[in-house]
């Protein structure tokens, strides 16, 4: 019988390969077999031998090619046929990344995982940007929530928890409801003018960002048409963005959308 092989589920970052872990770098080098979503850039995917077989498995929204219990299966199979699986996801393999369910179905079935963190969007952002998550004085915590509904499905969002002016809100996959989103927290008391911070393509040089406040977030990045992924920001730390002075942050939010090329 053949010795089963293994399953790394490594954190790709957010697009920049210079932000991959040591580790992801040594894994991949290793790897016979990558399974790939479609936020993993060619650059990285190019770390693995070039005899190991890609098997992209694009993820990204209304585009499924790959069912996740089809993903679940390639693993298991490619895993019990003796292969060192490199299972590459954007960012964190634990945040919003379903790596832990992939997981589960593994070591289900008695199969080794091993976990490799990556660079998750939020702090992408934050650096990419300056914008800080957590600021002495301007928020004392941070909360992580996704935007994306299921089909059919409304936001399950608790907006009373989340519009905290105390705490950094970053939405992941929050596009197509940042509209709602926004809504949600004004009508529980967040001021319109809490400013937004939308960045897409963190890192990458397609970076682009948007600052805007609660009340206009929507039409603004409708305007401004930004590709995805776009990851916001929201809350009184965006008044750090690119360390600009007050007054300049004021003009900014004043004024039309503001997308700025990555320079
Ligand atoms: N596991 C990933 C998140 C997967 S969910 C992580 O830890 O980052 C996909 C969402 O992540 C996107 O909708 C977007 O909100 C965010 N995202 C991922 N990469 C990004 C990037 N380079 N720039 C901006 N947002 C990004």
């Amino acid at each position: 019988m053949t010795k089963p092989g293994k399953v790394f589920l490594i954190g790709a970052g957010p697009g920049d390969p210079e932000l991959l872990t040591l580790r992801a770098v040594r894994t991949l080098a290793q790897a016979e077999v990558v399974v790939h979503d479609r936020l993993v850039s060619d650059e990285i995917i190019a770390l693995s031998p070039e005899t190991a077989r890609r098997i992209p498995v694009g993820k990204a929204p209304s585009f499924h090619p790959v069912p996740q219990e089809r993903i679940n299966e390639i693993l298991l199979e490619e895993a019990r046929a003796g292969r060192i699986v490199a299972r590459l996801k954007g960012g964190d393999p634990l945040i919003f990344g379903r790596g832990s369910e992939e997981a589960a179905h593994l070591l289900a079935h008695g199969i080794a995982v091993e976990y490799v963190p990556g660079i998750t969007a939020a702090q992408a952002a934050a650096s990419a940007t300056g914008v800080p998550l957590t600021h002495r004085g301007l928020a004392t915590g941070v909360q992580y929530v996704t935007g994306h509904r299921q089909a059919g499905k409304g936001l399950d969002l608790d907006w009373k928890r989340l519009a905290d002016p105390d705490t950094t809100l970053v939405v992941y996959m929050g596009v197509a409801n940042i509209g709602r989103i926004a809504v949600g927290l004004m009508t529980e008391g967040l001021p319109e003018s809490t400013p937004v911070l939308a960045v897409a393509q963190a890192t990458t040089p397609r970076e682009r960002r948007l600052v805007s406040r609660l009340d206009r977030i929507a039409a603004d990045i409708r305007e401004a048409g930004l590709s995805a992924p776009v990851l916001f920001i929201i809350g009184r730390v965006v008044s750090q963005y690119a360390h600009l002075p007050a007054a300049q942050m004021a003009a900014d939010l004043a004024s039309a959308p503001r997308v700025a090329a990555h320079a």
